[in-house]
């Protein structure tokens, strides 16, 4: 068992939805993906509903929607789920319907809390029973203190996500995470999360999708992979957004995905399997293994003494197998290309 699936039908007719990430998916900030749009619409015509799974908070579904839109990926609002929808269910599950919260957050916290039937506190002073935090760029040590006066008060407190870091053009920006930290070493209390790794999000989107059969797809171990182990899901990772190949290779089981693909063309194709036999993990042609430790690509030989190395797919493939079979530590970068 390499921890792969194999399908012999492509990805898009295996599964009813897919439960997409967006950036580095679908998109990289404001600019597009060279070839999710193909590979979503190509998906969307075998059969394939797809439904956008999402830690960002801040933005209402709407604005997620016009966006994807405006790149090739016509969706609906009701297609968008995010992290601010899953902590305004799971205040909802702990407190009921109508339970006052302090939302400090961007419009898309505000706008789940009104939808999801939460009455909004205006401040601490309102003795809310639950502080929902979510990312907001204006965010100031105003609405953390509050925050941190309403949970020192005995509110519950529930962050969209613990995302540290948010890639902006610039660098690694400051993420909810990290202002969630900030608020944590004022009140020492440890706050809940919805969104991804943890499963519920994804548990919540599929069950608003009235999926029967979802597959999660995203870019990040640690968050969309990890969230997917978590939950149960098969998941398809691509290589257009912050984890590597080499990454993918290296990953702990708890961060496996179950199918390995360049881009979204790889949800509307067939998934081929990777075989055991004779020491060589072997997926159509390409064969690799681990040898005392290091890997070894049959076409290049000892991956050991190389920076850098063109594959294939397939070889990708194997070398992932062969890794995760054997506990490798060591893998060069790898350039995972279509033909090589
Ligand atoms: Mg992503």
């Amino acid at each position: 068992m390499s921890g792969l699936l194999a399908s012999e039908r492509p990805l898009s007719a295996a599964y009813d939805v897919a439960l997409m990430d967006l950036d580095g998916v679908t998109y990289e900030g404001r600019a597009p993906i060279e070839h999710a749009a193909a590979g979503a619409r190509a998906a969307r015509e075998s059969g394939l509903r797809l439904f956008f799974v999402t830690n960002n908070a801040s933005r209402p579904p709407q604005d997620v929607a016009d966006q994807l839109s405006s790149l090739g990926i016509p969706a609906d609002r009701d297609e968008v789920y995010s992290s601010a929808m899953a902590a305004v269910q799971l205040a909802v599950k702990r407190h009921g319907r109508g339970a006052r919260v302090l939302a400090i957050g961007g419009p898309g916290l505000l706008e789940a809390a009104r939808e999801g039937g939460l009455e909004l506190a205006e401040d601490a002073d309102d003795r809310p029973l639950a502080v929902l935090q979510g990312f907001r760029e204006s965010i100031c040590w105003a609405d953390l203190t509050e925050a941190a006066y309403a949970i020192n008060a005995g509110a519950e407190h529930i962050a969209t996500n613990l995302d540290t870091t948010l890639p902006r053009e610039r660098g690694m920006a400051v993420g909810n995470g990290s202002l969630v930290a900030a608020v944590v070493s004022a009140t020492g209390v440890q706050p809940l999360s919805a969104g991804k790794p943890e499963p519920e999000i994804f548990r919540l989107a599929a069950e608003r999708a009235g999926a029967h059969n979802p597959i999660a797809v995203g870019d990040r171990l640690n968050t969309d992979i990890a969230g997917a182990v978590a939950s149960r899901l098969p998941s398809l990772h691509v290589l257009t957004g912050v984890s590597s190949a080499r990454d993918v290779v290296l990953a702990p089981p708890s961060q496996r995905p179950t199918y390995l693909g360049l881009d979204l063309r790889d949800l509307a194709a067939p998934h081929p399997p990777v075989t055991h036999g004779e020491g060589w993990w072997a997926c159509r042609g390409a064969r690799a293994r681990a040898l005392g430790g290091h890997l070894e690509l049959e076409r290049v030989g000892s991956l050991e003494l190389h920076d850098s190395v063109h594959v294939s797919v397939d070889e990708y493939r194997a070398l992932a197998a062969a890794a995760w079979a054997s506990g490798v530590r060591h893998c060069p970068r790898l350039a995972v290309v279509e033909e090589l």
